[in-house]
């Protein structure tokens, strides 16, 4: 390990690879650079790898073209011609039927069932008139007096539910600000209308995604990195961050060669603020520890289901929000970058929301391939072609949980953390941050503009980019 790199990154995820990428675009950084990652493979959460020769990601991954321009154009400079630029396709469980996804209006108007139609012009047309709700604002009241019952009670609060175990009411203001970018009927319309032909932009239900799986983005920004002297190392569990009072010090980890202590003059870190604060040596203050035990993030287990055939639909992802489907979303990783090979081949990836305990987790591969191909033939889609195997991957961090004491446990450790020196915090599971992959990068290239040239933190600077960061909305 290079262990006279004075500025270690924690975590190889988008956030720390990004990091590494900004701290070496000029050439090498004379302080040196080594990221630092538990996991066997680069890429973090956004990474790809190949199941019977098909590339295959975490559950479903689009780079978003909102994504901010520097970024855009980094990502577009570093994998040129592999960068594909895909119509989106996909569709909507609802009431029975299949809505297409992004809603479009012919679609909208000739399938959504028609109870459900109703209600909803009646939502919308006596929204004026509608009693709003009283006391402190949470997810639901917000959509609740936005987007009215119909849409709130039979969308937005059965896929929340699924996906954060949790009821509406229980779930925090923030998610709703940052998860949901339709928040009124007329914002969702709007955007139908900046679907149809003539007043699209060129990338208007469009989304970029390269040859070789989502993963590749980070794969190859890492290796321009390293090509201008960043070191990588994986399979290197943090264990330790060692601090002198107010100043951190050192990072151990525990890898390859046992345990290592590594000094550092700074540590710019994405691993998850929980792991970040309970690895302090010395211990980080009780309330500090008590606040990391009580702020959650959600897990996630993905089946992927390997199927004799060439295509099973024409569709990217399906999703569905009602409770009756314990999957929350189900994509065909073929259809993301248009593979046609190999022949006789695809695989599904159904997105399970899931915590270690709950009564999935230790399923097997097989019994998780069977309930989801009995989930399938419940929505009409039955697997009528051989099943040649399934895999699951299982992820700890999938989302951070916004429920109603998330934000005061957070602000505990933040205010904590950011009082050290010789540590810098973010990154999704960093600041706890429902965020997609371009934001991460953003987060990162913003880590990297508030780095002096002795390596402190220009602190002022970093307050204005937090505030930045607290504006991201979350593409789906
Ligand atoms: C199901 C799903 C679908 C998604 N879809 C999209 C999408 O379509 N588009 C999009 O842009 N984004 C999407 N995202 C979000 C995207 O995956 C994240 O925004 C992105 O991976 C965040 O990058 P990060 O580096 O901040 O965190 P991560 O990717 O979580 O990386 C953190 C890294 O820290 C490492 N680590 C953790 N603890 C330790 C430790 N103790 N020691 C050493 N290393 C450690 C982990 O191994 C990991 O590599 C999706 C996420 C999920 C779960």
């Amino acid at each position: 390990m290079g262990s006279d790199t004075k500025i270690k990154i924690l975590g190889a995820g988008p956030a720390g690879i990004a990091a590494a990428y900004a701290l070496n675009k000029a050439g090498p950084h004379p302080a040196g650079v080594e990221v630092l990652d538990a996991a066997p493979r680069l890429g973090g959460n956004s990474t790809s790898f190949q199941i019977e020769g098909i590339w295959c990601d975490y559950g479903s991954h689009r780079f978003h073209p909102v994504a901010d321009p520097h970024v855009l154009a980094d990502v577009k400079a570093l994998l040129g011609d592999d960068l594909l630029l895909q119509p989106r396709h996909g569709r909507i469980r609802l009431g029975g039927k299949w809505i297409h996804f992004p809603l479009k209006i012919t679609d909208a108007v000739l399938r959504l069932p028609k109870p459900f139609a109703a209600s909803l012009i009646a939502d919308t047309a006596f929204k004026k008139f509608r009693k709003k709700s009283s006391g402190a604002a949470t997810f639901s009241s917000v959509l609740y007096d936005g987007l009215g019952p119909t849409i709130a009670e039979n969308f937005y609060f059965p896929y929340v539910k699924k996906l954060w175990g949790l009821d509406p009411d229980e779930l925090a203001v923030t998610l709703a600000e940052r998860r949901v970018s339709g928040s009124s009927v007329g914002k969702i319309l709007a955007k139908m209308v900046r679907m149809l032909p003539g007043l699209r932009s060129p990338t208007t239900g469009r989304f970029y995604y390269p040859k070789k799986g989502f993963g590749q983005i980070s794969e190859t920004m890492a290796r321009a990195a390293e090509a201008n002297g960043a070191t990588f190392t994986l399979n290197a569990p943090i264990t330790r961050i060692e601090r002198d009072g107010d100043r951190v010090v050192a990072v151990w980890t525990n890898g390859a060669n046992g345990e290592e202590r590594m000094d550092s003059q700074m540590v710019l870190s994405t691993i998850p603020i929980t792991s970040l604060v309970r690895a302090m040596s010395p211990e980080a203050p009780s309330e500090v520890l008590a606040a990391a035990d009580a702020i959650r993030y959600r897990g996630m287990i993905l089946i992927y289901l390997v199927l004799e055939t060439d295509q099973f639909t024409e569709y990217d992802a399906h999703y569905f929000p009602e409770l009756s489907t314990p999957i929350s979303r189900m994509s065909e990783p073929k259809n993301y970058n248009s593979a046609t090979t190999p022949k006789g081949t695809t695989l599904l990836c159904a997105e399970l929301p899931c915590d270690p305990g709950e009564r999935w987790w230790d399923m097997s591969d097989a019994e998780l391939g069977q309930e989801f191909c009995r989930w399938l033939g419940d929505l009409g889609l039955p697997v009528t072609m051989p099943v040649k195997g399934c895999e699951t991957r299982r992820l700890r961090h999938a989302y951070p949980v916004y429920d109603l004491k998330y934000q005061e446990n957070f602000d505990v450790m933040d205010r904590w953390v950011s009082g050290l020196e010789g540590l810098l915090n973010f990154g999704r599971q960093g600041l706890f941050a429902h965020d997609n992959t371009h934001h991460a990068y953003a987060m990162a290239y913003g880590a990297v503009d508030c780095l002096t040239e002795d390596l402190s933190i220009d602190r002022d600077a970093w307050t204005a980019r937090r505030a930045e960061f607290a504006k991201h909305v979350v593409e789906d």
